[in-house]
């Protein structure tokens, strides 16, 4: 009986074992599941590159930290990159609408500028860390045969999602071919397999691969509400993927390094990471690192993993250490910049017609971001204004009769103005004729003339007969 027993209790501990050991496996595995989410794969896109060319990236960084020990930047005015959104779509809801783009490019010069409202969050000593690019991102206005374009493309593929491993995205076949690289930032926006977030191409890589690829739900700003179906985003829809891959763009490591744990990021005050530090609630202002137990290490910039929340900033040594990696390996993209010819370009806009009755139709050309159309009456008073995004606009004027004046702003600048002629629409108010109803008065008294002068010249010839 005792033996009985005994085997018994054996066998339910042995079963309660197995409860925990599953519960514990169970545990770890959403744990890891959670923490193993694939947020970046820039070191493993590039290693390949890396391992075959070893020479190559070690001369890219000893040129990096020449340029440091005497920084001469290239341009001297304010750096402006031409981007290329490169829209990858198989469902209607990848292919993300102009307004979302122009939402992250926002995000990008707010980050690249240090202007981000967040760094509120940084200590009065961690904001001594805060480092500006002074970098701005616009969208092209020229494709690569000169003509006028949104930047931004769009191509629908079959392929359901898209990995880091081949980069597929990145050629026609399945996606699309890049701009020339050495004048354009392409940015891929595609589904992505796996969760994963994005990569870059650090500098050194195939020219024809070079730029960013995001996840298209990570990309915009959250506080235009775009709809995101899958909460496993809910950490990165603040449209700070792009600013963390475009950091890589310009050869800022992870702060764990390169080469995994512990490695060398050449930034001093990220210290030595262990690794990733990811979304918290708490988000901490300094953590002690794994790698050297008495040193604390400033984990609230975009080169880390901490979400939307937690990742405010570049560092001073990131500014100038992704300012020397453009003024070096990427100094072409600077020297092929061509300033956008703005005010000479709206000289395009089309008004139709000038004498109407009230409907206007204007046709801009290509631009990024708001343009202003206003109405004013001959004295100056204004009738009508709009804010728009978009090209082709349609105006009702309900105006009485008159002179009226058309403007357009862009960037707080007048860029073009022109008069319209309102006719009233009512046939019983009318009082100034359109230059086509003049047209047909001068036709038809013309016509009355030559037929008044025929019958004439007829009766003057039977007379005589
Ligand atoms: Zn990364």
């Amino acid at each position: 009986m005792i033996e009985k027993n005994t085997i018994k209790n054996i066998y339910l501990d042995y079963y309660r074992l197995i409860k925990i050991t599953r519960f514990i496996l169970l545990f770890f595995l959403l744990f890891t599941n959670v923490h193993s989410q694939h947020i970046c794969a820039t070191d493993k896109y590039n290693k390949p590159f890396q391992d075959a060319n070893p020479e190559k990236y070690e001369q890219i960084e000893i040129d990096i930290q020449n340029y440091l020990k005497a920084p001469k930047q290239k341009s001297g005015h304010h750096i402006i990159i031409p981007v290329v959104f490169h829209i990858v779509y198989n469902d209607a809801n990848e292919n993300i609408p102009d307004s979302v783009i122009y939402q992250q490019l926002e995000v990008l010069n707010e980050s690249f500028n240090a202007r981000n409202p967040d760094t509120t969050i940084l200590t009065d000593t961690l904001k001594n860390w805060i480092g500006n690019f002074k970098i701005s991102f616009e969208l092209a206005y020229e494709d690569p045969y000169g003509l006028p374009t949104g930047g931004i493309t769009r191509t629908h593929t079959q392929m359901s999602a898209f990995s880091y491993y081949g980069n597929l995205v990145k050629f026609d076949q399945h996606g699309k071919e890049p701009w020339p690289t050495n004048r354009y930032l392409n940015i891929w926006v595609c589904d992505l397999y796996n969760y994963l977030l994005g990569y870059a191409q650090f500098p050194g890589g195939p020219e024809e691969t070079d730029g960013v690829v995001l996840d298209w739900q990570t990309v915009g700003n959250q506080q235009y509400s775009w709809s995101y179906s899958d909460p496993a985003f809910s950490n990165w829809i603040g449209g700070k993927v792009a600013v963390h891959e475009i950091g890589h763009w310009l050869n800022l490591y992870h702060p764990w390094g390169n080469d995994g744990q512990c490695s060398e990021d050449y930034i001093p005050e990220t210290g030595s990471q262990g690794g990733p530090i990811y979304p918290s609630a708490e988000c901490p202002d300094t953590l002690f690192s794994t790698c050297n137990p008495s040193e604390r290490v400033f984990v609230k910039h975009y080169m880390d993993y901490g979400g939307n929340n937690c990742l405010v900033c570049f560092t001073k040594n990131q500014v100038l250490r992704g300012l020397a990696s453009l003024n070096t390996y990427r100094s072409e993209m600077l020297d092929n910049y061509q300033p956008r010819p703005t005010i000479n370009r709206f000289k395009e806009t089309k008004i139709n017609p000038t004498h109407t009755q009230g409907r206007v139709y204007i046709e801009l050309p290509p631009f990024s971001g708001n343009i202003i159309i206003s109405a004013y009456d001959i004295s100056g008073k204004m009738l009508y204004r709009t804010i728009t995004t978009k090209r082709f606009n349609e105006l009702f004027l309900d105006v009485s009769a008159g002179v009226y004046i058309i403007n357009i702003e862009y960037n707080n600048q007048l860029i073009f103005s022109s008069k319209i002629m309102v006719t009233p629409n009512s046939p019983y108010g009318a009082s100034i004729f359109s230059r086509n109803e003049i047209e047909d008065f001068i036709f038809l008294i013309g016509l009355c003339i030559c037929l008044c002068y025929y019958i004439c010249l007829k009766n003057i010839n039977t007379n005589l007969m």
